[in-house]
C-alpha cells in the first residue's frame, strides 16, 4: 500500500500478529474435517484486555495524537467493549477519555463498565438514548471540553470510521499470510469497520458477517465504509450478510447463541461473548446447516474479543452458572450395581 503525506502514524498499542489456531473438536462437531475450522484470535490484541476495536484504534489514536488531541471523547452501550478499549488506549497514550454512555448511573458495575473505571475514563450518561442522540450528546461533551481548553479526538460508535477500518485491512493480510487457501471469514457485524476493512482485502464473497442488531441497516453500513475504504463503489447486495441470528435485540441472550457458546467452550475451551462472538459462531453453525459452509473448505471464525462483556451479561452467567450445577460429576450417587 502506497502512504502519502495525509496517511496518519498508527500509534501502537496491540500484539501482532494475532494467532491462527486450528479447532479440529469444533470442526468435528460440526460435521467439516479436522483441519477446515480455525479461529482468529483477536481477543489476543493484548492491551486492556484485548478485542477488535484495538485494530481501529491503532490508526484513530494516531491520527488523535497527530492533532494535538488530549483527551478521547466516544459514545456507546454501557457494555461497549469499544468504550473500554478507548479508555485502554488512552491510559496507554497519555490522553484523557470521556466516555458517553447510554443509560443512567447506579446499575452495579460490572465487565467492561468496571474496566473503564480502573483506566481511568470519565463517564457521562447520556439518559436512554441511541443511535443520532446518543451520537449529538457525544458532540455536545466535546464542545464543552473544548470550552475548558481541551483539544478533544470525537472517535465514532465502534471506532467505525473509515479510518479506523483500516486496521481490519491489516487483518485482512495477516489473514492471507496465515491461510492463504481461506474460503471464508465469519465475523461480528457491530458498527461495520471490522467486516469492511476484510472485504476491502479478502473481497464479498470471503466473508461471511452475522448481523448483531447494533445498527438498523448493516449491509449499507457496511458498504459505505468499504467503499470509503477502496475509493470505488461497493454494492450492499453483494456482502455475505445473515440477519438470522439477532433475536430479541442487540443486548438480548438468543437459545442459539447459548448453545454455539457451550460448544465452543465444550470443545474448545474457546470463550464466546453474548452480544457479538456468539452470534458469530451461531451464524457459523446456521451457515453450515445450511450448505453454505462446507467440509474441504477453510473457514475463518474472526474471535473479536468481548469476554469483558460477558461479565457484564447476567442472563449468561446465570446459564452458564445452571450447567454447572447439573453437570452431573459431584451429585450423590448410590454404590454401583446396586441401583
Ligand atoms: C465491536 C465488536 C464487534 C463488531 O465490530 P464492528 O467493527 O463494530 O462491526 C465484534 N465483536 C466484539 C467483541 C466487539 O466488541
Amino acid at each position: 500500500m502506497t502512504s502519502d503525506d495525509r496517511t496518519p502514524q498508527r500509534a501502537t498499542l496491540g500484539t501482532w500478529p494475532t494467532p491462527l489456531e486450528p479447532m479440529p473438536r469444533l470442526a468435528g462437531a460440526l460435521g467439516l474435517n479436522p483441519d477446515d475450522l480455525s479461529v482468529k484470535r483477536d481477543d489476543l490484541t493484548g492491551l486492556g484486555g484485548g478485542g477488535n476495536k484495538i485494530r481501529k484504534l491503532e490508526w484513530i489514536c494516531g491520527a488523535a495524537l497527530a492533532d494535538g488531541a488530549t483527551t478521547l471523547v466516544t459514545s456507546g452501550a454501557p457494555q461497549s467493549n469499544h468504550a473500554r478499549l478507548t479508555a485502554a488506549a488512552g491510559a496507554r497514550l497519555g490522553l484523557d477519555v470521556v466516555l458517553v454512555l447510554a443509560g443512567s448511573p447506579g446499575s452495579s458495575a460490572s465487565g467492561n463498565l468496571a474496566l473503564n473505571g480502573l483506566f481511568g475514563a470519565t463517564v457521562v450518561w447520556a439518559g436512554d438514548v441511541g443511535g443520532e442522540a446518543l451520537r449529538s450528546a457525544a458532540e455536545q461533551v466535546a464542545e464543552q471540553l473544548r470550552h475548558r481548553g481541551a483539544v478533544p479526538a470525537l472517535i465514532p460508535f465502534g471506532g467505525s470510521s473509515v479510518l479506523g477500518a483500516r486496521g481490519y485491512v491489516e487483518c485482512g493480510r495477516e489473514l492471507l499470510a496465515q491461510a492463504p487457501d481461506l474460503a471464508t471469514v465469519v465475523v461480528a457485524v457491530g458498527s461495520g469497520g471490522t467486516m469492511a476493512g476484510l472485504v476491502d482485502v479478502l473481497g464479498p464473497a470471503r466473508v461471511l458477517g452475522v448481523h448483531c442488531g447494533a445498527v438498523g441497516d448493516p449491509a449499507r453500513t457496511v458498504s459505505e465504509l468499504a467503499s470509503g475504504l477502496s475509493g470505488t463503489h461497493c454494492a450492499p447486495e453483494a456482502l455475505r450478510l445473515r440477519l438470522d441470528q439477532v433475536g430479541d435485540g442487540y443486548g438480548a441472550l438468543t437459545e442459539r447463541v447459548m448453545a454455539a457458546m457451550t460448544l465452543a467452550a465444550h470443545t474448545e475451551g474457546i470463550v464466546l461473548d453474548p452480544v457479538y462472538t456468539g452470534r458469530a459462531m451461531a451464524g457459523l453453525i446456521a451457515a453450515t446447516e445450511a450448505g453454505d459452509i462446507v467440509p474441504g473448505q477453510r473457514t475463518i471464525l474472526l474471535h473479536s474479543g468481548g469476554l469483558p462483556g460477558l461479565f457484564g451479561h447476567p442472563a449468561t452467567l446465570a446459564r452458564a452458572e445452571a450447567a454447572l450445577t447439573a453437570g452431573g460429576l459431584v451429585r450423590p450417587r448410590g454404590p454401583v450395581g446396586r441401583e
